[in-house]
């Protein structure tokens, strides 16, 4: 079902992943109308296609079903005003469609390929969101996302790259109440859902399996190209 939503334009990619309920918000859809995947992507002819697409460096900007499925899941945490991290940033996509669900918030990005980072701002800028970088609201920033970032506590963090195990400095970052949206696994993966409540206490909810680029060193990444 998930590979039926191919279109012909961006409205109709999104329009497909709400008839196929990968999409079940008002909120997401407009937020992931207003970011057009054509932007994000190395191959133009691929752009509205729902499937993973190569970006070099051994990334890959994943599916939109997959970019769905995250927004959906943190979007009780996407308030106006929230700070959301994305770890294993690659293209910059969830960046700029994070940045249209939190209005008056801050988006930090965080890849370990500063090439791809590099891309990523000039990805925001063709979007239309070089305000929001020049600005701060979106931050675009090359290191191990395996650490974390300043700026934390963050209200939801996404990561977009397959951690071997739960990273404890990703979890420590999460606000009280917040949500991190992670695929954990080595040859298997799967979704995990950690959310920290008011009083700190962490809870972890499997959600489905998956196949996501390593969140790895970047010298193990070079060399998987
Ligand atoms: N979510 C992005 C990219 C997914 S590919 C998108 O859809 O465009 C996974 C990304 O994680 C790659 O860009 C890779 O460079 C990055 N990555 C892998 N290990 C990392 C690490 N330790 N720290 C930061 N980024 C990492």
């Amino acid at each position: 079902m998930a590979w039926h939503s191919t279109g012909k334009t961006n409205e109709e990619l999104i329009e497909n992943m709400r008839k196929h309920e990968l999409i079940n918000s008002d909120r997401v859809a407009e937020a992931m109308k207003r970011v057009d995947r054509a932007n994000y992507v190395v191959d133009k002819r691929d752009a509205y296609m729902d499937s993973p697409q190569s970006i070099n460096y051994g990334a890959t900007i994943s599916a939109p079903h997959m970019h769905a499925h995250a927004c959906e899941n943190l979007l009780p945490f996407l308030k106006p005003g929230a700070r959301v991290l994305d770890v294993g940033c690659g293209s910059g996509y969830t960046c700029a469609v994070f940045y249209h669900l939190v209005p008056g918030g801050k988006v930090v990005g965080i890849d370990h390929i500063p090439q791809l980072v590099d891309w990523s701002v000039g990805n925001l800028k063709r979007d239309g969101l070089g305000d929001a970088v020049a600005e701060g609201a979106i931050e675009m920033i090359a290191g191990d996302g395996r650490q974390g970032e300043s700026g934390w506590p963050y209200d939801a963090i996404h990561v977009g790259a397959a951690a071997p195990t739960l990273p404890q400095p990703l979890i420590d970052q999460l606000a009280c109440p917040g949500r991190m949206f992670i695929p954990v696994g080595s040859v298997s993966q799967r979704i995990l859902q950690v959310d920290k409540d008011t009083m700190g206490n962490v809870t972890t909810t499997e959600l489905f399996d998956v196949r996501y680029v390593p969140l790895t060193d970047k010298e193990r990444q070079y060399a998987m190209t």
